[in-house]
């Protein structure tokens, strides 16, 4: 690769692990396997190790993914993003290198016994999968709870952490009278299942594993219904500025006789050799273990030996991760199902032998689509390698020939409809088939009516099941027949009684307080979610602005890019659209932003650029912008009122700004335009462990 080559490189990464880590931490629904996420994360370090002139503050590889709540993210339950209160760490709280090579632990081993000489050992422990949490305790009472955050700030949600069962609201013994001590809050399978068993029940999107699930539980507004998902929580870890004691064990000794839920699963090991077999034996015993691992986390156990190696900006270097590969397990395909979605797209999804894997029973996997099926070259009959990657719907990743069936002959992908019969197509480059028959399809007519409804778009109370029935029954075909609804035809339908139908039609007269960004939502459009929904509607203001724009003008919405911008304007010139939306807007729905909450209006009508870093995070600063009544675009045009740059701004922007005589702003100039300026937290700068 030359330097160019490796440059883009290096931004593709980035953006990409952004991406991920977006939503990873914030939407609680990745869509790539954590193993991948790693092997990308060290391709950039390798770049960036062998690229200095690259390397970047901003870069994934510096800063641990934060959790930090977004106003609404993809998937994420309802909560605001002024629910919880950000308050600083007193020590960093950061993450841990990983490794999936025993050999690079052999090589950490090898490294520490180089700068220590003789005369430490090892703490290994059990690396466990949920949410990482800081946990005060003030004159032996729980005073407060942070999630881990950008690393800096985390939320604080004491509140919830009060109603995890096995936090002690009180200790016992001689504790200190202020400590702080972290760990992880963890939602064992069997929380899991059944949380996940109630959301596909009411129509929810199941949550994709045990850790996005205790993530996302922990950050409920609601503490009643944290305290009813069964989180579960286990320490590891007292900064040692807090305490007064030699080595790591010792710390979690004592906190376990104060009552602090801490694992008995770990080992003080003196050497490689038994830092191996403490991983052997947990990478088989895991399997039995009522909550998700990934894997172990090996320490050095003294702390006078911890100072001495000291930090990354990212992790301590006197701890590393081993992460087990994701499991597989083998098992029969029994055939094949294609499942139109919302969206018309076919998805093939395989039938399997049920089978256990990660804690939990497998019967079905994506086969994603076409390309993926002759690439893997799957026969019905075959037995195939399933993986649980990021997803809740396990992934095939192989086929075993030599027990190949004799005759098992390829899958032929359907070339009509499964639903409704019609021929499918599939674009210039696109992987998947799609039935075109958008407004005719009933899978499709059901899916956008149940994304209509859905908690995240109008959040009216009403899952598959009652869809079926106003499709089936009542003719409804589109959201704005919803409207038209009465209580005679809602008591008429099996299963409903005066009280459900009265509920139902309050939910959906409700929902003409709906904020416009979530209407637009709720709308559909393709590769419109819920971000973008916000972007496209708070930039523009209004339904009507929006049918106005050409491509043009939607490009130069924030995040918005070619595929988007072409799939909104297609959107806004059908007519069928038009006419729904005319029946949405005569039902009273709101189709134009209220200006009332804006914080100000010193930024009314100037659209900004933002680039750089900035003493508050991105997103914060475009919400900033946003409340004080500005518009936030993604690029430099003859419509920019300023860039506002922060620490490293882009060269292509700074350039266009000359060219067209674009004003260029500091974070300070730009703070001194709004009332009052805007608080940024203070911060330790100590560094301490995670
Ligand atoms: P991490 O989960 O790999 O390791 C650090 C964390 O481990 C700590 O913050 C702590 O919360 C936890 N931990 C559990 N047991 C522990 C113990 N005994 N001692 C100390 N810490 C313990 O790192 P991270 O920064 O939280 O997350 C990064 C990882 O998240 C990535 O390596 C990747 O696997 C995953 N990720 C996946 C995606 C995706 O799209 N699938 C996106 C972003 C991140």
């Amino acid at each position: 690769m030359d330097k160019t080559e490796v440059k883009a490189r290096i931004e593709q990464l980035r953006a990409l692990l952004e991406e991920n880590s977006r939503k990873y931490y914030v939407d609680n629904a990745p869509t790539m396997s954590d193993q991948e996420y790693d092997f990308l994360m060290h391709e950039l370090e390798d770049l960036e190790e062998r690229f200095p002139e690259f390397r970047s503050p901003d870069s994934p590889t510096q800063h641990v993914g934060s959790d930090l709540d977004a106003p609404w993210g993809e998937n994420a339950e309802p909560r605001t993003a002024s629910e919880f209160v950000k308050r600083p760490h007193r020590y960093p709280m950061l993450s841990l290198s990983n490794t999936y090579s025993i050999s690079e632990i052999e090589e950490f081993a090898a490294r520490a016994q180089g700068s220590l000489g003789s005369g430490f050992s090892y703490c290994c422990e059990l690396k466990f999968d949920g949410t990482a949490i800081c946990l005060t305790y003030k004159g032996g009472h729980l005073v407060q709870a942070l999630t881990r955050g950008d690393g800096l700030q985390g939320d604080d949600v004491t509140r919830n952490a009060l109603r995890i069962s096995n936090i002690p609201k009180t200790l016992k013994g001689d504790f200190p009278e202020e400590f702080e001590i972290r760990g992880e809050v963890l939602m064992p399978y069997s929380s899991f299942e059944a949380l996940n068993k109630e959301r596909e029940d009411e129509g929810e999107p199941p949550f994709a594993n045990p850790r996005n699930a205790a993530s996302g539980s922990l950050k409920l507004s609601d503490p009643d219904e944290v305290g009813r998902r069964g989180l579960w929580c286990t320490l590891y870890h007292i900064p040692a500025q807090s305490v007064p004691f030699e080595t790591h064990d010792e710390a979690l000794r004592k906190a376990a006789s104060w009552g602090l839920p801490v694992s008995e699963d770990r080992r003080l090991c003196s050497g490689i050799d038994e830092i191996k077999a403490f991983i052997d034996h947990w990478d088989k015993a895991r399997r039995d273990l009522p909550y998700a691992t990934d894997g172990c986390v090996i320490k050095i156990n003294e702390l006078s030996a911890q100072r001495a190696l000291g930090y990354t900006a990212k992790s301590p270097r006197w701890a590393v991760a081993y992460k087990f590969k994701a499991e597989q397990a083998c098992t029969p395909l029994l055939s094949i199902d294609y499942q139109v979605g919302r969206t018309g797209a076919v998805t093939p999804v395989a039938n399997l032998a049920p089978v256990q894997l990660g804690g939990t029973v497998v019967k079905r996997a994506t086969l994603v689509n076409q390309d993926q099926i002759d690439a893997l070259d799957i026969r019905v009959g075959d037995s195939v390698y399933v993986e649980k990657g990021g997803e809740i719907i396990p992934k095939i990743t192989g086929v075993n020939l030599a027990l190949r069936p004799s005759g098992a002959g390829k899958p032929a992908f359907p070339e009509f409809c499964p639903d409704c019969g019609t021929p499918l197509v599939r674009a210039e480059g696109e992987a998947k088939w799609f039935c075109p028959n958008q407004d005719g399809c009933p899978t499709q007519t059901k899916g956008r009516i149940l994304h209509f409804l859905g908690r995240k778009a109008m959040n009216v109370l009403a899952g598959e099941a009652a869809v079926e029935q106003f499709y089936e029954t009542l003719g409804v075909r589109t959201p704005a027949d919803l409207y038209e609804i009465n209580k005679y035809q809602l008591t008429s339908l099996e299963g409903w009684q005066e009280r459900s139908a009265q509920k139902f039609l309050d939910s959906l007269a409700a929902t003409r307080e709906v904020p416009f960004e979530r209407v637009l939502f709720a709308l559909g459009i393709r590769f419109v979610g819920e971000s973008t929904a916000r972007d496209i509607a708070r930039h523009f203001g209004s339904i009507d602005a929006i049918e106005a724009a050409s491509k043009d003008a939607l490009l130069e919405v924030a995040e918005v890019g070619e595929v988007i911008a072409g799939s909104v304007y297609d959107y806004m010139h059908n007519p069928v659209h038009l006419r729904e939306i005319e029946r949405l807007k005569a039902f009273g729905l709101r189709f134009e932003t209220v200006s009332g909450a804006a914080a100000s209006e010193a930024l009314e009508g100037l659209s900004i650029v933002i680039s750089g870093n900035f003493r508050i995070s991105r997103d914060a600063m475009k919400e900033l912008i946003l409340s004080h009544g500005g518009r936030c675009s993604s690029s430099v045009s003859g419509s920019t009122s300023f860039l506002l740059a922060g620490t490293k701004p882009g060269p292509e922007k700074l350039r266009k700004c000359e060219t067209l005589g674009i004003p260029v702003k500091s974070e300070a100039e730009f703070m001194a335009m709004l009332p009052g300026g805007a608080p940024v937290a203070g911060r330790d700068e100590e560094l301490t462990l995670f």
